[in-house]
């Protein structure tokens, strides 16, 4: 399947081929897993199945709120259609809740709400280990412009907003997460639009009850069922079958005219 396609990059959780056509990437999602900068592998069953059916979702809905993404549409179980960027080499992070790397580098207590909004920018670098980087920073070596640092946080606090309230309304709560934007070309003039994924991956997601964790740090903290976990999130977006399978979702938007204009049925 994949081997008369072009492959143009191997990242740590995807692949990305040549499209169908120019200007467009196919996005494989695999079931490998990594933290700590690649320090501890493995993998997660059919993590990539589920990651890309979330991320579709995600998209599809932050597309509707007018955030620009890369997402065209999903393929099959593992692939979808996007358009090829230039990446901006900035992963930016949200944080409504400590933890992680803040409570390590501030030693605030993980769970604390923070007071507001936090959003940080990592240099990507994989050798440097995706160093912590100020928007200083970011202008002198030229990373992104002035006008591209604006558009990205406020698309951030957008996203983070929109984010917050739709995994609410699942008893999610969403703790913080990392986004990646890129540029695309039309003559001299660039867009800034949302690309790379957002997934249970990227993203810290506690049970609202529980406190239980419904993310990654399942894996980087060997707490076993992450592939529940993962299942999980999918399945009170909507995203799965009964049986726990990835289906196809029932698309109402075909027929809610029909439905709006047919009499209601009498009893
Ligand atoms: N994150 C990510 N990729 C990275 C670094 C962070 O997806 O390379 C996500 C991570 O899953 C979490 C958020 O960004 O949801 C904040 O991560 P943090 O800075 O706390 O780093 P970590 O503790 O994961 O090293």
């Amino acid at each position: 399947m994949s081997s008369r396609r072009r492959q143009v990059y191997e990242g740590k959780a995807k692949i990305l081929y040549e499209g169908p056509e120019p200007g467009t990437l196919i996005q494989y999602f695999k079931d490998d897993a990594t933290a700590f900068n690649a320090q501890k592998k493995g993998t997660i069953n059919g993590k990539g199945v589920i990651n890309n059916r979330i991320s579709e979702h995600v998209f599809t809905r932050l597309a509707h709120i007018g955030i620009p993404t890369h997402f065209i549409r999903r393929l099959n179980m593992r692939e979808q259609l996007v358009r090829q960027v230039e990446i901006i080499p900035i992963e930016v992070i949200v944080r409504n809740v400590a933890a992680g790397s803040l409570t390590k580098r501030l030693g605030i207590e993980e769970g604390e709400p923070l007071p507001h909004t936090l959003i940080e920018y990592c240099y990507k670098d994989d050798a440097l280990g995706d160093p912590f980087v100020s928007e200083e920073e970011i202008a002198c070596f030229n990373w992104a412009s002035h006008e591209e640092m604006q558009d990205i946080s406020s698309m951030a606090i957008r996203i983070n907003d929109f984010m917050c309230g739709m995994f609410a309304a699942i008893g999610i709560r969403l703790i913080d997460f990392k986004i990646e934007f890129g540029r695309i070309w039309d003559g001299d003039f660039s867009r800034t639009i949302l690309a790379d994924e957002i997934s249970p991956d990227g993203c810290r997601l506690w049970d609202i009850a529980t406190g239980e964790k419904l993310d990654k740090d399942r894996f980087r903290r060997d707490l076993g069922g992450e592939e529940q976990a993962y299942q999980e999130v999918a399945r009170r977006l909507g995203l799965l079958q009964d049986d726990n399978t990835p289906g196809e979702v029932f698309d109402m938007s075909a027929h809610r005219s029909r439905l709006r204009t047919s009499p209601k049925p009498k009893k």
